[in-house]
């Protein structure tokens, strides 16, 4: 049997190369695959599909149940070789993109069954006799876009949410973590799918762009909202469906009476977990005046703690990924400092090679600096001082973005009631960021952040359409509805009257009348 990997592209084609985010020292080169390849590559998912969507769920999930293994034998490796790619420390190498993938599988492996099997619905009394149902089919191939920022764990579990749901993939990883894309392509070769069911296709965005135009049948697109609109605008052609996981400027709210100490720990790592490169990254601190002061001290005692290096210095935060993102970040502060904005801590490279940036508070910042209305994507902590609960809610929702959003209070009712005023797609009381990792919660945004969820049961269900499905036994000649439609004015408008005001019986005697006048044909 042929397996899936990545895909073949011409030796003599183009190339680009990856370096290291820690050293600037090359990496390797990479293919860029071109648009007939892309097309060759969406072909051959095409024909695994015809396939793979025959392929019972239980078998389906046997097999990308392999996965578990295979990271849980060379996860250490894999973990090493995606912290080199990115820069990112090894344990968050282990927790954020590896230890995931098995969570969801487990988690899939017992729901999905249930969620993707066929489903009794209720059938309305104009329909005596019938049953109805709706099932669930897979959409066929789907891209998927992944970005840098988490180039395992934001590639596999769509690639996976995907497959389980009965479609094949055609993955385009980011042309800023290659080594993480030649994983993804490695672990699919190892447990042997057949070929076609996954391709990772090295690129850039001409190579992203040439998959959106393909004959691919949806697009689930993880990044930015420029790119975004492009591939919306691409999907449009088509039209085929689109999800869009997109930025955020995530809100942490800090109210008078919560544990300051486990506010400020956590706004430390929210903030900076991962270089701030996160698209859930606390981007906006929102504190009660009350307590502003105590909790910028905490803060900065927890920030002034962290130890900045590379995966080997074990430090607690590593360089940025994409090097470009330096100057977005000196921009926001430097953009935010001359606007009345302070530097508590950081606010400057870091005096050695690569892509180093300090973690960084900002405190006294504005709803007009840059620094507060786009996404940073950087380790910047800004903190906003607010008057109250209401003017931090009112805040927290004045804001292009929607992802998520965290309250902190010694009262949990009303953090609970705090949430429910949030308008964003996942919000923590007293924790931030972690619900993303309970596969059983959905994922997603509103607003700029995007649309579409995944994970939970919504992480199957968007990858498959709806067929509805009506059945009769069939033993009568006719429909009480069917021609002729002679002499039927009456008792139809008896059902029209009985139905539409209430009056079942009277619905009934009508539904009758208009069998007995079919039926005499
Ligand atoms: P992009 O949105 O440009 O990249 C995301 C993916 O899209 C990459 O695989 C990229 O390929 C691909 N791509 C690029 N151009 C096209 C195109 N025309 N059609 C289809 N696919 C394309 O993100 P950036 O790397 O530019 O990051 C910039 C900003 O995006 C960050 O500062 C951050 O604000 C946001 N971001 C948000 C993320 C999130 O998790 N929500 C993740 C990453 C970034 P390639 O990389 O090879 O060009």
């Amino acid at each position: 049997m042929q397996t899936s990997t990545t895909s073949a592209t011409r030796a003599d084609g183009p190339t680009f190369e990856k370096r290291s985010p820690v050293t600037g020292e090359p990496l390797g080169r990479f293919p860029i695959t071109s648009p007939a390849e892309v097309d060759e590559a969406v072909a051959r998912a095409r024909e695994a599909f015809a396939t793979w969507r025959e392929t019972p769920l239980e078998e389906r999930l046997r097999m990308l149940g392999r996965i578990k293994d295979v990271v849980e034998a060379h996860g250490e490796e894999y973990a090493r070789r995606i912290s080199e790619d990115t820069g990112k420390p090894l344990v968050d190498s282990l927790l954020t993109e590896l230890m995931s993938i098995p969570l969801f599988l487990d988690h899939y492996r017992k729901t999905a069954a249930k969620v993707l099997g066929r489903k009794r619905v209720g059938t309305p009394i104009l329909f005596p006799g019938k049953r109805s149902y709706i099932e669930r089919f897979p959409v066929g191939v789907i891209a998927v876009i992944a970005p840098w920022n988490f180039p395992f764990q934001l590639s596999m579990i769509p690639v996976l949410s995907a497959l389980i749901a009965g479609n094949t993939v055609v993955l385009k990883p980011s042309e800023v973590t290659p080594l993480t894309g030649e994983i993804i392509a490695e672990i699919f070769r190892r447990i042997g799918l057949p070929r076609g069911v996954v391709e990772v296709l090295q690129g850039d965005g001409t190579t992203g762009a040439a998959l959106t135009a393909a004959a691919v049948d949806k697009i689930f697109f993880t990044g930015s909202v420029a790119t975004g609109r492009k591939v919306m605008a691409a999907a449009a052609q088509r039209p085929i469906p689109v999800e869009l996981e997109l930025g955020g400027k995530d809100a942490m709210i800090v109210l008078a009476d919560a544990n300051l100490r486990r506010a400020a720990r956590a706004a430390a790592w929210g903030g900076l977990v991962n270089c701030g490169q996160m698209c859930t990254s606390v981007e906006r601190v929102l504190v009660e005046s009350a307590v502003h002061d105590r909790f910028v001290a905490l803060l900065d005692e927890e920030v002034a703690k962290m130890r900045v290096g590379g995966p080997d210095e074990h430090a607690e935060m590593g360089p940025l990924t994409f090097g470009k993102q330096l100057e977005t970040i000196e921009r926001h502060v430097k953009g935010a400092v001359e606007a009345g904005a302070r530097i508590l801590r950081g606010g400057e490279r870091v005096d050695r090679p690569g892509q180093f940036y300090a973690p960084t508070i900002v405190t006294g910042v504005t709803p007009e600096m840059e620094l507060y209305r786009e996404e940073t994507f950087g380790p910047v902590i800004p903190v906003i001082e607010v008057a109250d609960a209401d003017e931090a809610v009112r805040l927290a929702n004045d804001h292009q973005y929607g992802l998520n959003g965290s309250v902190f209070t010694g009262d949990v009712e009303r953090g609970l009631a705090i949430a429910s005023r949030l308008e964003c797609g996942q919000v923590m009381v007293n924790d931030l960021v972690a619900s993303v990792g309970n596969p059983a919660l959905p994922f997603g945004g509103v607003k700029n952040s995007g649309f579409g969820r995944y994970h939970g049961d919504e992480g199957l269900l968007s990858f498959t359409h709806e067929r509805a499905i009506m059945v009769d036994r069939g033993r009568l000649d006719f429909e009480a509805f069917w021609f002729p439609y002679q002499g039927k004015y009456d008792a139809m408008a008896q059902v029209f009257h009985g139905l539409v005001g209430g009056n079942l019986p009277k619905a009934l005697v009508g539904l009758a009348k208009l069998g007995r006048i079919t039926s005499r044909g």
